[in-house]
């Protein structure tokens, strides 16, 4: 049978590393991206051109309203502000409640019509400050999962969520990027949404901080 992976594709780096490792590891990729009220939504631009240029089997873009509706987060609250800088709270304000539960269980639903076994999320880092994009959470939503799916029990076969970059830094995932051979000047972190991307809130420092200690340049700030 073919090994078959649904990707989710948000356009920043990470996911696109993802969605190229994809390519190389599995016979069949589809994506999945999110319009989920997030300010930066111009990111579902760089997501659908980075999708095209896999040439994936399909993407499915869904919108997700009621995440803007629930207020708090810096993402997609319009009275709370995304941070210039690194926050030093933890969990940060940037934090969706929920967000990838939200994301991984709807990618479930297609997994499960379109009998797909991988459910791939880019999340990284032993100690990332978002709760969600831990390991204990992506071992636990796989659990969640199989014990939901339709096609896990007509068939007894097992859904993994797909989670090859816990444990790596973002620089690890960079470093694997470049060799698959990722065109990172299409893709898009910022959070504030802005274009070109602002340079200074701490997802456009993160990547940067990435490319500088390769000794490289962020092809988004040249
Ligand atoms: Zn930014």
């Amino acid at each position: 049978m073919k090994k078959n992976i649904i990707v989710l594709v948000s356009g920043g780096m990470d996911s696109a590393t993802l969605l190229w490792l994809a390519k190389k590891e599995f016979d069949e990729v589809y994506a999945i991206s999110f319009n989920y009220g997030q300010k930066h939504s111009v990111e579902l631009d760089f997501a659908k051109e980075l999708v095209r240029l896999a040439k994936v089997k399909q993407h499915f873009v869904v919108d997700i309203p009621h995440l803007k509706g629930i207020k708090g987060s810096a993402l997609t609250d319009s009275s709370v502000e995304v941070p210039s800088e690194s926050y030093p709270d933890e969990p940060p304000i940037t934090t969706v409640p929920m967000r990838n539960l939200n994301f991984l269980s709807i990618a479930a639903s297609f997994a499960d019509v379109y009998e797909i076994e991988n459910i791939g999320i880019g999340i990284h880092s032993v100690d990332s400050p978002y709760p969600d994009c831990r390991a204990e959470f992506a071992s636990s939503v796989e659990a969640a999962i199989n014990s939901s799916s339709i096609m896990v029990a007509k068939k007894k076969n097992r859904i993994r969520v797909y989670t090859p970059f816990l444990g790596m830094t973002k620089t690890d995932v960079l470093k694997l990027g470049l060799e698959l051979g990722v065109p990172y000047e299409k893709t898009y972190s910022c959070y504030k949404g802005t274009l070109p991307p602002c340079g200074e809130c701490a997802t456009c420092q993160q990547r940067q901080e990435a490319f500088e200690s390769l000794g490289l340049k962020d092809p988004l700030f040249r």
